[in-house]
């Protein structure tokens, strides 16, 4: 098997730049080369299909439309609570990210939308959502997994286990 293009099964190791309405949101300037798992779902699915194939050294410009990035924004992703249902110590602002569990047990990421004495409004929606995505990616090195990381499905960053 050729190890030499980015594809399913080896750790990619990148250089990124995504900008959102001409807005810079991100970038792996300054913490380096950011590593994933290809066809693990590390990353947005369309950023992830764009890049099989790539070489070492080779930078491309993707666009990715909402539906193959973080989700097409959804009015129906709102959930009013009752504010006695938050912790006391828990200091509530509108903005902050709040990790929920929903009833069937999952932790999901919520944004405060709004508050007032009976109730808080939350967001479930991505931050993202309904953006369309600009990255600019150069594929910086390609390595086997570990079979610990093939067995959990993403990359283990050095010394660094979850
Ligand atoms: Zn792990």
């Amino acid at each position: 098997m050729s190890k030499d293009t980015v594809q399913d099964g080896l750790v990619v190791s990148m250089d990124y730049k995504l900008t959102v309405d001409g807005e810079v949101l991100d970038s792996s300037e300054e913490a380096g080369p950011l590593q994933f798992l290809a066809g693990y779902g590390n990353i947005v699915p369309g950023l992830e299909r764009e890049m099989a194939g790539m070489k070492i050294g080779e930078s491309k410009d993707v666009v990715v439309s909402p539906a193959d990035g973080y989700g097409e924004f959804d009015e129906e992703a709102f959930m009013d609570v009752p504010r006695n249902e938050f912790p006391s110590d828990l200091k509530l602002e509108e903005g902050i990210e709040l990790n929920v569990t929903d009833e069937d047990g999952q932790n999901q990421y919520a944004r405060v939308e709004n508050i007032t004495d009976e109730s808080v409004r939350l967001d479930f929606n991505h931050p993202l959502a309904g953006a369309e995505l600009h990255f600019n990616v150069k594929v910086v090195a390609l390595r086997d997994p570990t079979k610990e990381e093939l067995d959990h499905g993403h990359v283990h960053e050095e010394g660094h286990h979850h």
